[in-house]
């Protein structure tokens, strides 16, 4: 059973907020910790962080589905599901500093800020960003750092980190992102085509060498900029 706190009582009428706490604890036990994913700390913030925040007020309602939704410029929120899966796979640290390549409307980067010291996010797509920024500063993320650039070059200036998120797919691994991990890093990425499904692929650099274990389909939407040159 689940404790609500701020569970509505039949005589008054739930507030907004007691709403979406509902749906957002259904979508964790059924979606999440119901296909699987354990770790707590993943468990709470997506128990908490007001996803229908981060889409338009039309999808509002669908926030707390089973699926990926548009946001602006023909981009996607992550599935809830593949949004835990790969941050449970990162094996964070609170003391973790993260670099998210493709910010989008900012939930990953939320999700990775409830659980580590620092989160940095690049995000190709101007308009984007500053949409993203906007709200994570509203919400009171100050462990977040947003850029916009090319996220193929990753973050030097902050390099390296304990751990790196690519949220849109890619054929190959960026080498300035392997350059930029640490020594015992996790880089999690959407590896293969671009244009149909890809392999979601965690990689470890151990003595600078990488320990790849494939996770499974996924479909995302494809990096642009640099790597689309390549
Ligand atoms: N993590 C996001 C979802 C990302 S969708 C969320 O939680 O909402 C993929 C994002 O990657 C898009 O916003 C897209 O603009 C961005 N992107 C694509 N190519 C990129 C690149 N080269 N560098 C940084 N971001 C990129």
């Amino acid at each position: 059973m689940i404790a609500l706190s701020k569970y509505p009582s039949v005589e008054n009428q739930p507030s907004n907020d007691d709403q979406t706490s509902v749906q957002r604890f259904k979508m964790v036990e059924e979606q999440i910790a119901g296909r699987g994913v354990k770790d707590s700390r993943v468990l709470d913030a997506m128990r908490k962080i007001p996803r229908h925040l981060f889409v338009e007020n039309s999808l509002k309602g669908r926030a707390y589905g089973d699926h990926p939704l548009p946001i602006d410029e023909g981009q996607t929120i992550s599935q809830p599901y593949v949004v835990a899966w790969m941050t449970e796979a990162l094996n964070l640290k609170s003391s973790d500093r993260v670099l998210e390549i493709g910010t989008g409307s900012g939930y990953q980067a939320a999700v990775l800020a409830e659980i580590v010291k620092e989160v940095y996010s690049v995000e190709i797509r101007e308009g984007l960003k500053d949409k993203a920024h906007r709200l994570l500063n509203k919400l009171g993320y100050k462990n977040i750092k947003t850029k916009y650039a090319d996220g193929y070059f990753g973050w030097e200036q902050y390099a390296p980190f304990d751990a790196i998120i690519i949220t849109a797919s890619v054929n190959h691994i960026p080498p300035p992102l392997i350059k930029q991990l640490k020594e015992g890093g996790r880089l999690i990425i959407p590896l293969g085509n671009t244009l149909y499904y890809q392999t979601l692929t965690l990689v470890t650099k151990i003595s600078n060498e990488l320990d790849v274990v494939q996770m499974g389909g996924v479909a995302f939407v494809p990096m642009i900029g640099e790597a689309k040159q390549k």
